[in-house]
């Protein structure tokens, strides 16, 4: 009985640390967006062609290309960060890592937590808004989002037949899902009931 709460609690654990890395995704993803999105930012960008090649992997582009080019952009522009004392508590430093080099501050911290969530395995959803007059960068919080807004994606269903086809389509294959779930959550109580 020990065990298996024990157990229980090592589950629960695991799933509420899922849920702070979707946060953290969310907090890292901001920094990525808002440059790719800045008027600053020029053709041919760095942070946005990782992104690119991320989306091309494995078939159009490879591994080693992806290593080569952050190669490149490290070394084109001295690419560091540095470790500058803020405070120091008995047992707590806080440390700032500052970028140094020649990269755009800006630009620089938008690599940094590209990399970051590329490591996390959230780089899929920094999107580029599917409405081709838009064109927005946004994080997605939900893999199948394609629009960084409502109203994007409702003005491009409204225009496009094959859209409308597809979102058809999608909210059918929820509603059976929804279903399902419906069933299981009735068939559950009952279950439980009979273990006791
Ligand atoms: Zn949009």
């Amino acid at each position: 009985m020990l065990f298996m709460r024990r157990a229980n609690k090592t589950s629960q654990k695991a799933h509420s640390h899922v849920h702070a890395r979707n946060y953290f995704g969310e907090f890292d993803a901001a920094v990525v967006v808002d440059w790719l999105n800045s008027k600053r930012k020029l053709p041919g960008d760095p942070i946005e062609k990782l992104v690119e090649l991320n989306v091309q992997l494995p078939i159009r582009a490879t591994e080693h290309e992806i290593g080569a080019f952050l190669g490149r952009l490290v070394r084109r522009s001295k690419f560091a960060v540095a470790p500058v004392l803020e405070s120091a508590a008995p047992g707590l430093w806080r440390i700032d890592w500052k970028l140094v080099g020649k990269m755009d501050s800006e630009q620089g911290l938008a690599l940094r937590k590209l990399l970051h969530l590329a490591e996390m395995g959230l780089i899929g959803r920094v999107r580029k808004c599917a409405k081709e007059a838009c064109g927005r960068w946004f994080y997605a919080k939900f893999e199948h989002q394609r629009f960084h807004s409502k109203r994007c994606q409702q003005e491009t269903f409204k225009t496009s037949p094959a859209w409308k086809k597809q979102r058809a389509e999608y909210m059918k294959r929820l509603r059976q899902e929804k279903k399902l779930r419906e069933r299981k959550w009735l068939r559950g109580p009952k279950r439980k009931a009979g273990r006791r």
